[in-house]
């Protein structure tokens, strides 16, 4: 592929950007030619089906992406969040954002908590076989009446002679419905507010039951409502400590909002390839459509969103990864980044006139898809509060 003007760091012209090194780029390589070989091609398939084969995770397993950030005694590949961060750039370009989110939930936000705070016993139980692919696993916070205020969850988990009665519902959780294991927030007093929030590693078993939710996107993954109804849960499954989950919750939700902006930031990426060659070739009144001044413009606005997506993103990521406090640049990374994500995708769709409204060329998708980013992992208004917490205000 050549190099695209005006956009130096894209990945097709990439050059080596801090923090990555020589050794994520050929990473880089690798990933890419899996997606392109083994994802791309089911991904159609997957979105019509509404659900992609379990066995994507075994494949991944098998070239060691399920555990590239976790410690090789684990099954893992001894890598760190950056070596991640390569992989959920490369994953938008299997066009399935569903897939993605199947794929980002198990590595990005359901298996990091357990590395994190789990036990010994815990890690060989879940994260093992979660590494090797065996077994796959969803993060269940939010619930029917508690999405963004977190603190207002209500299933509870009550003591009980060695263990805990699970009872309640979860609602939106991707994985919900094929997970093995969830990563479930629980309220473990009565106590109202942050306190009393616990978690349990929860088995997908007797008194568990998932139904999948129909959405305007995200096709492939299964997006599930969850009931739990006198389940049992053993006390080695707490998580963490007890009354202390909304730490939990927090830790995790910052590296959820890095992967997402990169997410929105490669895909905006592949978009913007995508229409700028559909414009180059498609011919009105006499000449390609990226002549007429208005359709340049757009690509010069474009390519300006992203590079300062990706500024943003890398800054934190890269604050991130130095283990330094990056909650304002983090969520200033998902804020501008999701709802841009969405927007350009509509602009690549006008640009495409009425080819982008068939589903042939997949920009219909990514628009759908890409809707979800100012609402999953906290929505628009509630990084602006976040935000305007860390001024003060
Ligand atoms: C496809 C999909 C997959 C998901 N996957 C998961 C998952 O795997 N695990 C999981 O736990 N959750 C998951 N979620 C849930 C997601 O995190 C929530 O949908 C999100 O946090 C918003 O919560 P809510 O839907 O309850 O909206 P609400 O909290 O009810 O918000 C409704 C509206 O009110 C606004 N609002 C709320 N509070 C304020 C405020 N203080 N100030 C200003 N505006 C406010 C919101 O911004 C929003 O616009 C998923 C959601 C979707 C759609």
């Amino acid at each position: 592929m050549t190099a695209l003007k005006g956009i130096p760091s894209a990945p097709t012209a990439r050059q080596m950007l801090p923090p990555f090194t020589a050794e994520h780029e050929e990473l880089r390589e690798s990933i890419r030619r899996f997606v392109v070989n083994e994802l791309r091609p089911g991904a159609d398939q997957w979105e019509e089906d509404r659900w992609f084969p379990d066995d994507v995770f075994t494949k991944l397993a098998a070239v060691g992406y399920l555990g590239l950030k976790y410690p090789v005694e684990y099954g893992g590949q001894g890598g760190d969040m950056l070596h991640d961060a390569v992989l959920i750039e490369e994953l938008s370009r299997a066009g399935s954002g569903g897939l993605a989110a199947g794929i980002g939930a198990h590595i990005g936000i359901a298996t990091p908590p357990i590395f994190k705070f789990g036990t010994e016993d815990q890690k060989q139980r879940y994260l093992v076989p979660a590494i090797a692919g065996e077994k796959i696993a969803a993060l269940a916070i939010t619930e029917p009446d508690a999405g963004s205020d977190v603190a207002g969850i209500r299933t509870s988990a009550k003591k009980v002679d060695g263990g805990w009665i699970v009872n309640g519902s979860k609602m939106f959780i991707t994985n919900g419905v094929r997970a093995d294991f969830l990563v479930t927030a629980v309220k473990t007093t009565t106590e109202g507010g942050h306190g009393g929030i616990s978690f349990l590693i929860i088995d997908n078993g007797e008194g568990v039951t998932s139904s999948k939710i129909e959405k305007m996107g995200w096709h492939a993954s299964d997006t599930a409502l969850i009931s739990f109804d006198d389940v049992f849960v053993p006390d080695e499954n707490l998580l963490g400590e007890v009354d202390k989950g909304f730490y939990l919750i927090m830790a995790n939700f910052q590296w959820e909002r890095l992967v997402m902006a990169l997410g929105a930031v490669a895909a905006m990426q592949r978009l913007f390839e995508q229409t700028l060659q559909f414009a180059q070739e498609r011919a009105a009144f006499g000449r390609p459509i990226a002549k007429f001044q208005v359709t340049r413009h757009k690509f010069a606005e474009m390519a300006t969103t992203i590079e300062g997506g990706r500024a943003l993103t890398y800054h934190a990521l890269r604050l991130h990864h130095l283990g330094l406090d990056c909650v304002q640049e983090v969520t200033m990374a998902k804020l501008a980044t999701q709802r841009a994500a969405f927007d350009l995708a509509d602009e690549c769709l006008q640009i495409h006139g009425g080819a982008g409204y068939m589903v042939e060329y997949g920009i219909e998708r990514a628009a759908r898809d890409l809707r979800l980013g100012p609402i999953g992992g906290g929505t628009d208004e509630i990084m602006k509060e976040i935000l305007g917490k860390t001024m003060g205000l």
